[in-house]
């Protein structure tokens, strides 16, 4: 808790947002009670903080920010201050969010890519045409010239599609799933 100095000035520091931003469904995501930081002022667990450093001592405090609004030891911070670090605050909270979706498209291109490619294999006829596909999967590309240069890199990136397309569909957000398909098709190329 605040012990007060007398006639000691504040200034603020930083903006604290303790709520991690889901990119998919675009908000923040609440966190549980215990994980939030009790307000130096008044106790009351808080997921967004204003640190606030006293000028005197540099000691730093972790306030809420309704008790910075209501002028704590007849202080409160510049509006403009604290309305732009509460933007760099969510804009850091966003590229964390981001970035999240990023790792785990990395981790499922970097696996798909260095899975060993099966055989090509005729898997039937479509529209009169010979489809080709690969052992075990579902893709079945017509090949009306044969297997040409072209209609094989087609079987090939598809099967890659859909190896990543069954490595996404445990996400259970439809968003997120779509976004971490597109983001790792993207890094294969495909
Ligand atoms: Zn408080």
């Amino acid at each position: 808790m605040i012990t007060a100095i007398e006639n000691a000035t504040y200034t603020l520091t930083d903006v604290i947002e303790l709520r991690e931003w889901e990119e998919a469904a675009e908000c923040y995501m609440s966190i549980p009670e215990d994980l939030r930081i009790p307000c130096a002022h008044c106790g009351k667990p808080c997921q967004r903080l204003y640190e606030v450093t006293r000028d005197q001592d540099g000691h730093k405090f972790l306030i809420g920010p309704s008790c910075c609004k209501k002028n704590l030891f007849g202080w409160e911070p510049e509006k403009q201050v604290a309305r732009q670090m509460e933007k760099d605050a969510e804009k850091l909270a966003k590229n964390k969010g981001h970035q999240k979706l990023v790792d785990l498209a990395t981790s499922i291109a970097e696996e798909v890519r260095s899975l060993p490619l099966p055989e090509i294999v005729l898997v039937g006829t479509k529209y009169g045409h010979p489809a080709y596909g690969m052992l075990n999967s579902k893709v079945a590309i017509v090949c009306r010239e044969g297997l040409t240069n072209e209609r094989v890199r087609t079987i090939i990136d598809s099967w890659k599609r859909e190896q990543v397309r069954i490595r996404v569909a445990s996400i259970e957000n439809a968003k997120k799933r779509e976004k971490v398909l597109a983001i790792a098709c993207g890094m294969l190329m495909i």
